[in-house]
């Protein structure tokens, strides 16, 4: 948990990062529903929770400044180009084995374009690599990275559900479903994509002040 340690301190250096037992008395869980049906959230209550200092993560009150560093590690990974892939390869055959389908300027087009972009995502995601591997923490390039890679897994289920028409919207776990049911799946996942590990808006905003030192003032009343 990231937890406020110096109520009225300065922002940024008043919280704190802390592990904490979800058997201490006082937590309360509810589990909450995605729209696919699936549980990976809860809402999580405490009340009056102790717990004991032991479990500080890195130093106190600079939880702020150790997420941001997480939060780059944690962005800048092969999942957010990859963990739809099997759509990618999907889509492919199904082009191929239907004469229509490749034959259809629009569908090659797009085709292509997702190509082009599956390979451009992967340079950005081998980037990051490198500059981890010089020691360096991938601030700006885990933020380029993400931006391109979760708006290409977005295309990629938007253009597949489009390719399939109504078979693409059967749910996982019909013997007619297609390509395994992923691409109703995916489809219902990929608004997450450019929300979870950090928005699309606030990597722009992580791109223009340390990517390109656009650092914006407030103006005086
Ligand atoms: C599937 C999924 C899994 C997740 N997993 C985890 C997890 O494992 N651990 C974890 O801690 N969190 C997790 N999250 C939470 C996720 O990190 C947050 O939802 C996300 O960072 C956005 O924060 P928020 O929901 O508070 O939105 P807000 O910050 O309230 O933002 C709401 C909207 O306003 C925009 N916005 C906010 N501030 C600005 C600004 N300064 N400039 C421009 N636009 C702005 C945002 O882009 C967004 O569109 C997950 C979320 C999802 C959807």
């Amino acid at each position: 948990m990231v937890v406020v340690t110096n109520p009225g301190g300065p922002k940024y250096r008043n919280m704190s990062e802390i592990i904490v037992d979800l058997k201490l008395p006082g937590i309360t869980v509810r589990p909450l529903y995605n729209m696919i049906g699936v549980h990976c959230f809860n809402e999580v209550f405490f009340e009056d929770v102790k717990v004991h200092k032991k479990h500080l993560v890195g130093e106190k009150n600079k939880g702020f400044h150790q997420v941001l560093s997480q939060v780059d590690y944690e962005r800048g990974g092969f999942e957010r180009l990859m963990q739809n892939y099997p759509l990618y390869e999907g889509a492919k055959d199904i082009i191929r084995k239907n004469v229509s389908l490749k034959s259809d300027p629009v569908v090659r087009d797009k085709m292509a374009a997702l190509d082009i972009e599956l390979e451009l995502g992967r340079l950005l995601v081998y980037h990051v690599a490198w500059v981890t591997d010089q020691g360096r923490i991938p601030n700006r390039e885990a933020a380029i990275s993400k931006h391109f890679c979760t708006r290409f897994e977005q295309k990629l289920g938007d253009f597949v559900t489009e390719l399939l028409g109504q078979f693409g919207q059967v749910m996982p776990g019909y013997p007619e479903t297609p390509l395994n049911g992923d691409v109703a799946d995916s489809y219902l996942w990929s608004p997450s994509y450019t929300i979870q590990g950090g928005t699309s808006e606030i990597l722009k905003t992580v791109i223009a002040t340390r990517g390109l030192d656009l650092i914006f003032t407030k103006r005086k009343a």
